[in-house]
Parts: C-alpha cells; sequence; structure tokens
C-alpha cells in the first residue's frame, strides 16, 4: 500500500536540507569500541568542564524543576545586560546560539529572498537559509577565510542577511576591527548583519573587534555569543543575541516561550561572574594551541592558524581514513568533508594530556 508521499509534502526548502552532523558522542564511542578511557575533540567543548561553583548551583535548583521558567528571563538578562555595557531590551535568549541564528532568519528572511556567507563558514547558517528556501549565496573563501570583499559585492537589493563568524568554526580564522568596520561601512539599510562570536572569550588581541561595542555605530548590527563554549555550558543550550532595540523587539516575536530552561539560566548566570575560570580556560586553550602547532609540525602536517578553541589539520589525504584509525585508538575528533574540507580534520584543543595522546595517536594514524 502505498503511504503519503512525504517528500512531496516537504516545504521546499526542507527537502534538499541535509541535517547537521554532530560530533561522535563518547558514550557510542564506548559502546562499539567496549573502552573507556575515550577523549572527545570533536565539538569544540571546554575540557575542564564547567566550574564547580556552577554545578553546585544547579544541583540546589533541581526542585524547581516542575515550575516553567521565567519566559523572559529577568535575572539574567539584567545581570548579563549590565555585563556588557547595553539594555535589558537589547538581548534575545536562545536555546543556544544556534537557535538565535535560526530566529534571525525566521524573522528577517522570506522564500526567495538573498543570505550571503562564506565558503567553509558554520553550517547552521545555510542550515536556516535553506530551510526557508532562501537565496542562499555562499562566497568562495579566500585562504580559507571570508572574502568580505566579495561578500560585500554579493549584496543587492534581494539581501536581507549576512553571517559573519568571528573567529569562524572550523576554519578559526578571523576578521580585524578595519576589515569588519569597513565591512560594515558597505552595509545598505536594508540589510541585517549577523557577527557571531561564539569564540569571543577566547581571543584577546587588541585589533580584534567586539560587535556588541560596534552595536552603537551600525543599527543594522547582531552579535551572538553562547555559553556553550568557553563557558562550558553546552549541555544547557544557552545563546543570546545583542542587537539594537527594534530588532530585539522583533527576534522576541518569533522566539517561542521558554525556550531557555531554568538550569540554563541560573548555570549562565552564575558562569558570568566565573572570570578567573574564563581566563584559566582562555591560558589553557593558548597552551593546548601550542601544543598541537608544534606536533603538527612535528608530523609535517599543515593546519590553519586559529583563534579558536580548535584548529583544523590537513592529513595529506582523505581525512576520512584518518578519523577512523583515530576513533579505533579512542580519540574523537571532526572530519570535515562536509564542510567542502576532505583533507581536513577539526580537532578541539583539550587538556595536555588529551593534546598528547591525541598527537600520539595522529602520528599512529599516519603511519600506515
Ligand atoms: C558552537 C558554535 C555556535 C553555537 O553553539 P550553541 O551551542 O548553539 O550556542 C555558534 N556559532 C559557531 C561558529 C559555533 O562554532
Amino acid at each position: 500500500m502505498p503511504g503519503p508521499d512525504i517528500q512531496k509534502m516537504t516545504v521546499p526548502g526542507v527537502r534538499q536540507l541535509q541535517p547537521y552532523l554532530p560530533g561522535k558522542p563518547t558514550e557510542e564511542l564506548e559502546r562499539e569500541l567496549g573502552i573507556q578511557s575515550i577523549i572527545k575533540m570533536a565539538s569544540n567543548e571546554n575540557p575542564l568542564g564547567p566550574p564547580a561553583r556552577v554545578r553546585q548551583i544547579i544541583a540546589e535548583q533541581t526542585h524547581g524543576l516542575a515550575r516553567y521558567p521565567d519566559d523572559s528571563g529577568f535575572q539574567f538578562k539584567s545581570a548579563l545586560a549590565a555585563y556588557l555595557g547595553v539594555d535589558a531590551g537589547q538581548i534575545t535568549f536562545g536555546n543556544g546560539s544556534s537557535q538565535v541564528l535560526e530566529l534571525v532568519v525566521r524573522a528577517f528572511v522570506q522564500p526567495g529572498e538573498r543570505v550571503v556567507m562564506s565558503e567553509y563558514a558554520f553550517v547552521v547558517y545555510s542550515l536556516a537559509a535553506q530551510a526557508v528556501d532562501a537565496d542562499l549565496v555562499v562566497v568562495p573563501a579566500k585562504n580559507w577565510a571570508h572574502d568580505l570583499e566579495t561578500m560585500a559585492a554579493s549584496v543587492d537589493a534581494n539581501t536581507r542577511v549576512v553571517f559573519i563568524a568571528n573567529p569562524n568554526n572550523p576554519t578559526g580564522t578571523w576578521i580585524d576591527c578595519v576589515a569588519l568596520e569597513a565591512f560594515l561601512k558597505r552595509m545598505p539599510d536594508h540589510v541585517v548583519t549577523v557577527v557571531d562570536e561564539a569564540y569571543f572569550e577566547y581571543v584577546d588581541d587588541a585589533d580584534f573587534p567586539d560587535a556588541v561595542a560596534l552595536l552603537r555605530r551600525w543599527p543594522g548590527l547582531i552579535a551572538t555569543r553562547t555559553f556553550s563554549k568557553i563557558y562550558a555550558l553546552a549541555g544547557l543550550r544557552i545563546g543570546y543575541a545583542v542587537a539594537s532595540s527594534g530588532i530585539t523587539e522583533v527576534l522576541n516575536r518569533v522566539r517561542q516561550p521558554f525556550n531557555v530552561n531554568s538550569l540554563g539560566l541560573v548555570a549562565a548566570s552564575e558562569a558570568l561572574t566565573e572570570t578567573e575560570f574564563v581566563q584559566h580556560s582562555r591560558r589553557i586553550n593558548k597552551a593546548g594551541m601550542v601544543q598541537l602547532c608544534q606536533g603538527f609540525q612535528k608530523l609535517g602536517l599543515e593546519y590553519i592558524p586559529s583563534k579558536g578553541n580548535f584548529i583544523s589539520v590537513d592529513v595529506g589525504g582523505p581525512a576520512e581514513a584518518v578519523y577512523e584509525r583515530l576513533l579505533r585508538q579512542g580519540v574523537i575528533v571532526r572530519p570535515v568533508a562536509n564542510y567542502g574540507m576532505p583533507q581536513h580534520l577539526r580537532i578541539t584543543i583539550g587538556l595536555e594530556q588529551e593534546n598528547d595522546q591525541a598527537l600520539t595517536a595522529l602520528e599512529t594514524a599516519l603511519a600506515r
């Protein structure tokens, strides 16, 4: 008996969608291999885990779980606004910043309208744009990085949203203040520019832009950030957008009620005060980055210099086989063939011991 034609029923944008490929969960590899000492360097999580005080606060909050969270996230929003130096009316919470990125597309892009992004840029942008059947323009990268010149030239009267990842995932490439402002200067009033700063807290270079600080001068700008990366709360799904009050009001119209959970709100609120933890995480990341880069050099491998908590390394041949050999040694990294980078593996910076283990496993994997 022929069932319904699901493909035909599906809206055009979703019909062609390739689902997001997450990093392999540790539990899954443990089941497959029957080994315990697995290290996961696949999803750009903070290897330290959440700070003790944050874990304690989460444990103390479980009694309230029968209740819906405060939909406005009032307390945390006030604290975050003060921290960022903006009004609470400029913040939109998301179930991870991925959700905020999707809200932007839902609020501003109709089918056939243009969304501009870079080749090798974070895949959530294309997923969100394709789902609404947008005219998605993927601008070829230059040395793995966003080519802002060509991206600006791709913006036309039909363009609604431009996505910029700074630093970008999976390449780790970045854009400095001068380049970003030169780009923003070229954006017409009918375009919203999203600067995705998921790894912002990992960068402390003086010429690295702070999109939140730029909001005052560029009203079409949206900055997005997350508690999933340096704040070590990926499992609780808290991200946010900062924008003008006008844009924020619109984003909050499409946001579902209670889209962020109560544990996430209290945990993120506490995490925001953990300045030493953030500094420590940044230091560990920098040291680990040097360690991995030196290891790659010893192995004769090229890598893309990165400002994130991850690095993409060219394994000199098809990366899938190397990925599999690493898995069998209990090391989970991320293949990025779905980004059009079939020779690269993206490796999240781990603790010193984990980086060591990953390099040893990589040497073994390449020796075959
Ligand atoms: C990880 C990541 C995000 C957001 O992740 P969430 O967990 O949804 O907050 C956003 N942008 C980039 C570039 C990322 O790598």
